[in-house]
């Protein structure tokens, strides 16, 4: 059941933070895949300290010995122009971003320092933005691109201690869905992915016993699917993977009350029917906003005893 070995000969991948945890896996698969391959590491600790260009070598030494291309690149992805500049001189373009590169600043909101928040949102926020701008023209250009933003079920749901992290997490899902929408008519496909893996990053947060059952490995084949060729349709999702498990996650809007907008749609109205509005039992799923103009419509048809 091993399904067809969807190959990237020819493609030029670039993945941020790739000289660990998930990026580290990514990055060993698509060279293993045919893939040329931008390793880029900033080399920090996970907490964003420091730098060095030992990890990404360690990645680009083991792909160029089991015979793969790759290159690397140390830039932070707050400077993404450099790190696609890099693709581009070594490989001619690039196809596919893997925007992965992370760092936590955990702590609660009530002792977050700005310089918490800052950092969090330079790196994941401002780099994945970096990276994905600096790639455009050439997605563009050729007619062809992928995008995988890492988002985190942290963003998606909240998480005790990592407002910053949460945010930023959050607000990549809105870069990805807005992106598939820009992108789609030049064939550049932007989806989002919430992974749960063994890192240095969760290793002190979840146990040994369930971290020995959560490798990267189990998250390379969703990202390597979802930016493979063979993907033309799946664009602006939000994927959700670990521990083998693969699920797609999308908005869901309950079908809602309506008022008539006139001086009696009071706060005391919409408590009235508040159980309306959060009655999820006959729910739609949304890409985009509802139509307001037709609800008003409607809403301006309610009688006087309606509300
Ligand atoms: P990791 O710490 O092993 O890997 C992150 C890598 O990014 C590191 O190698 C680090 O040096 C690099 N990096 C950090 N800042 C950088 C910068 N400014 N520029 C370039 N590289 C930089 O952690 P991981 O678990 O593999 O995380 C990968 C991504 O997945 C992150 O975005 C993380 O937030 C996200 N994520 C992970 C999990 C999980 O369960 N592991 C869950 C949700 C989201």
């Amino acid at each position: 059941m091993a399904g067809p070995e969807l190959r990237f000969d020819d493609k030029v991948v670039v993945v941020t933070g790739a000289g660990g945890g998930l990026g580290k896996a990514y990055a060993l698969f698509f060279a293993s895949r045919g893939a040329s391959v931008v390793v880029n590491d900033l080399g920090g600790s996970f907490k964003g300290e420091g730098a060095s260009t030992k990890a990404a070598d360690v990645v680009v030494d083991e792909i160029r010995a089991a015979g793969g291309k790759a290159v690397a690149n140390y830039d932070s992805v707050e400077h993404g122009d450099k790190i696609i500049e890099t693709a581009v001189k070594a490989f001619g373009t690039v196809h596919v971003l893997i925007n992965n590169a992370g760092i936590l600043r955990d702590i609660s909101f009530k002792n977050m320092k700005d310089a918490d928040w800052d950092l969090i949102m330079k790196v994941h926020v401002d780099g994945s933005y970096k990276c994905a701008k600096a790639a455009w023209p050439h997605f563009r250009k050729q007619k062809y691109g992928r995008i995988i933003n890492t988002s985190s079920a942290a963003g998606l749901f909240g998480s005790f201690g990592q407002c910053n992290y949460s945010a930023a997490k959050l607000g990549l899902v809105g870069l990805s869905e807005t992106l598939a929408k820009e992108g789609a008519k030049y064939n550049i496909l932007c989806n989002a992915i919430a992974p749960v893996a063994a890192s240095r990053m969760t290793q002190t947060v979840m146990p040994e016993e369930v971290l020995a059952n959560l490798k990267p490995d189990w998250i390379v084949p969703v990202v390597a699917y979802l930016v493979h060729e063979s993907n033309q349709h799946e664009n602006g999702g939000i994927f959700e993977a670990g521990a083998g498990h693969v699920a797609k996650l999308r908005w869901e809007r309950s079908k809602g009350a309506l008022y008539k907008p006139d001086s009696t749609m009071t706060p005391g109205a919409i408590l009235k029917k508040w159980d309306q509005v959060r009655d999820f039992s006959s729910p739609s799923y949304p890409d985009g906003p509802a139509d307001f103009m037709g609800l008003l419509e409607q809403a301006m048809a309610l009688g006087p005893n309606d509300q």
